[in-house]
């Protein structure tokens, strides 16, 4: 029997106009007993209409009794989040502990979410000129759509609902075809949370759902997070359609290290952050930027701690699972030739690995290539898989030239024990999430997370400060209660006295 993963429209299943489906896939057993529905523009309709009808009184609804509905959202989510990692295990392929770690994350802007009303305050300035007195209020944008990739099915969701929930928005979002249930698992305990039907709609799809939401008239935002080129796209097609736009896009992830640093938590951050979730995190650091002096002795330990790693089925103790898919799998392994070509040094080929799991599981092992040159389309391109790429440079200038030089900007670490070195790096650096001695440096709620250049498309980062600013707008009051001393004609630009 084929399970049939549904739409969630206006509080209940919904299989919707569309009959185009698409099998997803458990990575480990490289199976697929489920069907995702594919939503046509007819769906994106259903859900906008239902989304704008809840707005009406959703978006009048007390700060106060928003932020108790997210607040019941984080005790039931905090309950029961081992049901939640066991679904993103099964369709993502992730490690249960690292899908813990994904609803961790989540959890940390849900709790954000729940103070927001502290954020969202205005501002009063009293008797700007005589009887006068100005101030802000924020309110809501109306519906918005949010867009989210296969690589963390809750947690990005998770990064934007909350908030826009919180303040007011009513929500249609599509979440990645390849892992859709976490979504649908999500809006339903957001019900069983309190919140009224209709304010989170998840329609599942792909380019046409995706197309109908970032042109619909009654749309009022975009919040997209997947790969450069659609992040360009829904960048350019909802900001012509009106639309807000926030569109991070993908990255290459580089991780300087010079001399002085202590090459052992060096060599530990590389496998962690190279290896983690196989690989296929924007924040992943794929290239170590190694100093010539200390480049040996930095492969030899990195490549020990590789030997210890074990790679199988998510739901059993392996360090590192499957890709998501074989298709994906093919490609990044594809990359391990193209290494080769390019004269690159296979330090471990990732094709030999014997996983812990289904032989039909779209496996590869860890990888590590040294020796790359960055004009090889192994460094150039974000590979997204487990594949550590070595470049070797001269210094902290080169290093720093290359890191500038590329068209990605998300994250980068330094590791080094000089606070000077460090100090100029942030200073210097064209990225927007810097780690000094951190290799995954993603910001805690309470700040934004975004990257620069091609890693983000719009000026509003994701969750924190930013995250309040994009799904709000504000009003400026100047108000005057009557005085009959102040009336008279005057057609002058407005002054203050
Ligand atoms: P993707 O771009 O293929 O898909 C993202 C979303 O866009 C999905 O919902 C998908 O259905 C939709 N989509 C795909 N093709 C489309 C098209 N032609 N037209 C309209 N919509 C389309 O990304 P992915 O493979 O799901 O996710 C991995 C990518 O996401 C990587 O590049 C990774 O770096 C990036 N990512 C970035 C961040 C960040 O914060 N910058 C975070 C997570 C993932």
């Amino acid at each position: 029997m084929t399970d049939i993963i549904n739409h969630w429209i206006g509080g209940r299943e919904v299989a919707g106009d569309s009959t185009h489906t698409q099998p997803v896939y458990d990575p480990a057993l490289g199976t697929s007993t489920k069907e995702v529905r594919l939503g046509s523009a007819s769906d994106i309709d259903a859900a906008v209409a239902t989304a704008l009808a809840a707005f009406a009184e959703w978006g009048g609804t007390s700060w106060a009794r928003r932020q108790s509905v997210i607040f019941a959202f984080r005790e039931l989510l905090n309950a029961r989040k081992e049901e939640l990692a066991q679904i993103l295990t099964s369709e993502h392929g992730k490690v249960l502990s690292d899908a813990l770690g994904e609803i961790a994350r989540g959890l940390e802007v849900v709790e954000f979410a729940a103070g927001i009303a502290q954020l969202a305050k205005g501002e009063y300035s009293e008797n700007v000129s005589t009887g006068v007195d100005v101030y802000s209020l924020r309110q809501p944008l109306g519906v918005v759509g949010i867009i989210s990739p296969f690589n963390f099915p809750a947690m990005v969701p998770m990064w934007f609902f909350p908030i826009a929930i919180a303040a007011g928005n009513t929500v249609v979002l599509k979440p990645s075809e390849k892992d859709p249930s976490a979504s649908v698992w999500l809006a339903k305990l957001m019900q069983e949370a309190g919140l009224p039907d209709g304010v989170l709609n998840v329609v599942h799809g792909d380019k046409e759902s995706v197309d109908a939401l970032l042109t619909h008239p009654d749309v009022q935002s975009i919040s997209f997070v997947g790969s450069t080129p659609i992040a360009r796209y829904v960048y350019e097609t909802a900001t012509a359609a009106g639309k807000r736009v926030q569109a991070l896009g993908g990255a290459k992830n580089h991780m300087l290290v010079l001399p002085d640093a202590d090459l052992d938590l060096v060599a530990d951050s590389a496998v962690n952050a190279g290896f983690g979730s196989a690989g296929e995190r924007c924040m992943a650091i794929s290239v170590v930027l190694a100093v010539d002096t200390t480049a040996d002795e930095l492969v030899s330990k990195i490549t020990t701690r590789m030997a210890g790693l074990t790679t199988g089925d998510g739901r059993r103790s392996s360090d590192m699972g499957p890709l998501i898919t074989e298709a994906h799998r093919d490609k990044v392994a594809g990359y391990i030739d193209i290494a080769v070509e390019d004269g690159a040094t296979v330090v471990v080929d990732g094709r030999d690995v014997e996983p812990d799991g289904a032989p039909e599981g779209f496996w590869l092992g860890p990888t590590l290539i040294d020796n790359v040159s960055t004009g090889s389309r192994v460094y150039i391109d974000e590979i997204f898989g487990p594949v550590l790429s070595v470049v070797r440079v001269s210094g902290y200038d080169e290093g720093l030239g290359i890191i500038n030089a590329s068209r990605y900007g998300n994250g980068t670490a330094i590791f080094t024990n000089d606070g000077g070195a460090a100090r100029r790096f942030q200073r210097e650096v064209h990225v927007g999430m810097i780690g000094v001695n951190v290799p995954i440096p993603v910001p805690v709620a309470y700040h934004s997370f975004g990257g620069w250049k091609d890693s983000l498309f719009g000026d509003a980062k994701a969750y924190g400060p930013h995250g309040v600013d994009f799904f709000t707008r504000e009003k400026a009051v100047t108000s005057r209660w009557l005085d009959p001393s102040h009336g008279g004609i005057n057609l002058g630009f407005p002054r203050h006295t």
